[in-house]
């Protein structure tokens, strides 16, 4: 999310969570599984149930009912559509500053997204999307970017007035709490991914967490073409009238393995990023730096995100930190996601699904003035005191404006 390929300097320390943590446990796992030969969920020489032991862990953690593991964050996005019943066509507002992966899984389930604003949390404006809500709007999907919880209370106070479904996109944010819960379990479902860069990590996979078993039945028939391993009865999937086709999103028992591993790992290094971030911010209070309002900084996973005067001045305050060895950057380069051309058009694989979206300023101007500095789980106390000073140094050298490009 925030490692800068180009830096001119090597970087001090992995910005990575889970895969910096990987170690022995996680061999062990993955051998395991390999010498079962049971690589699928469902069935095998001699099945692990390792992807059921770590739905039962998860869907724990996030004091839920139910969790599915899938095989990407998207799937997990698309699978909670269809799980919560979007219609065809239904629409999804979708905050503007996110991954365009939100929009892929909302035109995977037959949606139309519709893009609403940002404020000076990154996240979704809580109140400002109000005005999008049509007679087809099907769900919004708050996205916690980078650790940090959207305003939910708000979010749903407005969702629960107009009868809009709520699904938490949490694929960068497993772990994190917003108001004493966990993310991802506050709305009708979560999604999470597990994807290299993410909390925790199995290269690829995804999970959706819900507490209405109607959701789960749906996702759970859904990930499995329609129910082929875990509803068929006589070539039927399910009674006349629950049935309905479905698509293979299934995760491997390799993924299920190392993701009971890793979860074991979560609360601990997300504790550790909190208390980084926390003091960084402490010791550069006299510095009088804007930073990312955090809806509940006492749940967040650690993020450092500063919010410069503009974004020239972002830019030189990157340039100022990777030539530091800090990995630093402007998330989703500064652009809104509907930024990107096919978004923008509404071109999908099927042909033009939407008309040419409307320009959002105040979120580009936002997004574009923001930088996030990348932390990782392996950092020393030596690299936290050296982020600390190079934040200092560039932020006194951005304010002089003798940053340079
Ligand atoms: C990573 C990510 C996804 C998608 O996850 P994949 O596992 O890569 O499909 C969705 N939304 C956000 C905000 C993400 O960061």
């Amino acid at each position: 999310m925030t490692a800068s390929p180009s830096a001119p300097t090597a970087l001090r320390y992995e910005p990575l969570r889970g895969l910096a943590l990987w170690g022995e446990e996680e061999k062990a796992a993955a051998l395991d599984v390999l010498e079962s030969r049971s690589l699928f969920r469902y069935y095998g020489p001699a099945l692990q149930r390792r992807v059921e032991r770590f739905e039962e862990r998860f869907a724990a953690l996030h004091q839920a009912p139910h969790a599915v593991g899938v095989s990407s964050g998207t799937a997990a996005l698309t699978c909670a559509l269809i799980g919560l019943g979007i219609p065809e066509g239904g629409e999804v507002i979708v905050p503007s500053a996110t991954f365009i992966g939100c929009v892929n899984a909302v035109v995977a389930a037959r949606g139309v997204p519709v893009f609403a604003d940002i404020d000076d949390s990154l996240t979704l404006d809580p109140t400002a999307w109000e005005h999008l809500v049509t007679e087809r709007t099907f769900a919004v999907m708050p996205v916690h970017l980078n650790n940090a919880a959207a305003d939910m209370d708000p979010i749903l106070a407005v969702a629960r007035k107009h009868g809009v479904r709520v699904l938490e996109d949490a694929a960068q944010a497993c772990g994190v709490g917003y108001r004493g819960r966990p993310v991802g379990s506050i709305g009708d479902a979560g999604a999470f991914s597990f994807q290299l860069e993410k909390n925790i990590t199995a290269g690829e996979g995804g999970a959706v967490v819900t507490t209405d078993p109607d959701v789960h039945d749906r996702v759970v028939r859904y990930q499995d073409q329609g129910g082929q391993f875990t509803t068929s009865r006589s070539g039927e999937r399910g009674a006349a009238g629950e049935a309905f086709l479905g698509a293979n999103l299934r995760m491997t028992e390799i993924a299920g393995a190392l993701l009971s591993v890793q979860l074991e790992r979560l609360t601990p290094m997300l504790r550790r990023l909190r208390d980084v971030a926390r003091t960084v911010r402490a010791d550069l209070a006299d510095l009088g730096l804007e930073w990312r309002r955090l809806p509940d900084e006492e749940g967040s996973g650690g993020d450092l995100t500063v919010l410069l005067a503009d974004r020239m001045a972002a830019r030189r305050f990157v340039t100022q930190l990777t030539a530091a060895g800090i990995p630093a950057a402007t998330l989703y380069s500064g652009r809104l996601v509907q930024q990107n051309p096919s978004v923008r058009a509404g071109r999908t694989a099927w042909g033009t699904s939407w008309d040419a979206t409307a320009r959002l300023r105040a979120s580009e101007a936002v997004l574009g003035r923001s930088v996030t500095v990348g932390l990782g789980a392996t950092m020393t106390d030596d690299d936290v005191a050296h982020l600390t000073a190079s934040l200092r140094t560039a932020a006194e050298s951005v304010r002089k404006g003798a940053g340079g490009e």
